[in-house]
């Protein structure tokens, strides 16, 4: 079977890629190992579906780290407020959540999302094939060729749509990584992203559900500081985890150590306020005197109990040495980190398809004709917040367009 294009995997990069060029007048297929479209759609935003967030396209390269320059031309052409218009115009509006900044549709829910794509897809006239197993890709001059178990299609123009490695359940497991390989590009290693971080002697269990909506998180590698961040965290029963962590654990390494400021306060600012309150009130106890810092109880508790301090010490009676080590406690609280969680808990992967060999403005192969890449297949992973999802829709809208 014959198409101008074919688009392996339908999530929203592959979906938006067929839906602008099938509008341009393209004959376009859609290959799905799936039985539907969009199942990491499905699953995004736990069900409820966050697509964009807000802010203009230039605020939003740099949530994609040191890769998000390469996504300037793809939000110039789809930006946030045109992914909004084109849900508006369907009829399934985004509302902001305030607080977070995210973008949902109005109905919070994913499956909307995903039935309102399938009969855009439908209404463009584009073929969808699911429960397709690619068993090969090859190349002639002209055209490319590709083997399924049941058909083989041939198409002018390929787009390589498959995601990551990540939540392989949802059908991502990397193959277009292999594609790709075959077709002669360059993989950086895939690696989990947006994912929980495991620490060595994990203390934390018995304070699972804890969270600390502002806390600065550094990274250190040796003694040196790779980079600070705010954010919110969340103490799991194995992990840490919430938006801080997952949005950074792209930068843990090797090595890595992981330093938590609870208070927004700096250590030798916190001592020196401790200092001089001795001076003024040296009789309350240390777990009133604490209780300016907002922290939750139950982290308190646990941390005096830590560093066997009892709650109703006059902060006068406490040594200098045992000061110090509190304040460094919730103020810089260094762990060494074990490992980023793997593939099945990763909600994105870091690393794909070298982007030296994509051409940004286009999202064509720089090293083969008519080959087209799009979403998170590429060496590009996004904060959480619906980066991904507008990631992977701009670079689809860029390539359609430009086919
Ligand atoms: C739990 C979870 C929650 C998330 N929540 C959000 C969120 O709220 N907002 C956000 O922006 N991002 C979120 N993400 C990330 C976001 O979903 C992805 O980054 C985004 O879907 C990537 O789009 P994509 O088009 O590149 O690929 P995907 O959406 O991963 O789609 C790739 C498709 O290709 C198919 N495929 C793979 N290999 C083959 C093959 N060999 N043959 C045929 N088909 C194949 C797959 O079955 C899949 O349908 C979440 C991710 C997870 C795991």
């Amino acid at each position: 079977m014959k198409f101008d294009l074919i688009v392996i995997g339908a999530g929203p990069g592959g979906i938006f890629t067929a839906l602008e060029a099938a509008s341009r007048g393209l004959k376009v297929a859609i290959l799905e190992k799936n039985k539907r479209i969009g199942s990491k759609i499905l699953v995004a935003g736990s069900g409820k579906c966050n697509l964009t967030h807000s802010g203009k396209p230039k605020e939003f390269l740099d949530k994609y780290g040191e890769n998000g320059k390469f996504l300037k031309v793809a939000l110039n052409k789809f930006s946030p407020d045109k992914l909004k218009d084109f849900f508006k115009e369907k009829g399934l509006p985004l509302v902001l959540v305030e607080e977070s900044g995210k973008y949902f549709p109005n109905t919070f829910s994913s499956l909307d999302v995903v039935n309102l794509l399938n009969n855009e897809l439908l209404k463009k006239g584009v073929k969808l094939f699911f429960n397709v197993v690619i068993e090969n890709i090859e190349k002639n001059e002209e055209l490319f060729f590709i083997k399924s178990k049941d058909i083989e299609f041939s198409c002018d123009k390929l787009m390589i749509a498959t995601g990551g490695k990540s939540y392989p359940g949802t059908g991502t497991t990397g193959e277009g990584y292999i594609f790709a390989k075959k077709l002669g590009h360059k993989i950086i290693p895939p690696q989990p992203a947006l994912a929980p971080i495991f620490i060595k002697d994990y203390k934390f269990s018995e304070l699972s559900g804890i969270s600390f909506p502002q806390a600065i998180i550094s990274f250190w590698k040796k003694d040196i500081k790779i980079i600070e961040k705010k954010g919110p965290i969340l103490f799991t029963h194995t992990n840490l985890s919430g938006p801080g962590i997952l949005d950074n654990s792209r930068y843990v390494e090797h090595d890595t150590k992981i330093e938590i400021n609870y208070i927004y306060e700096k250590y030798e600012y916190a001592l020196k306020k401790f200092i001089e309150e001795v001076n003024i009130n040296g009789k309350q106890s240390i777990k009133k005197y604490l209780s300016q810092y907002i922290l939750p109880e139950r982290f308190l508790k646990f941390t005096l109990q830590l560093l066997e301090v009892k709650d109703e010490t006059k902060i006068a009676e406490i040594s200098k040495l045992k000061r110090e080590e509190i304040l460094k406690y919730i103020s810089s609280n260094k762990l060494e980190i074990t490992k980023v969680a793997g593939f099945e808990n990763a909600m994105v992967t870091k690393g794909g398809v070298s982007l030296e060999e994509i051409n940004s403005k286009t999202m064509e192969s720089k090293i083969v004709e008519n080959l087209y890449f799009a979403g998170e297949v590429i060496d590009i992973d996004g904060d959480t917040g619906g980066y991904n999802i507008q990631g992977a829709c701009s670079m689809g809208v860029l390539a359609g367009r430009s086919m």
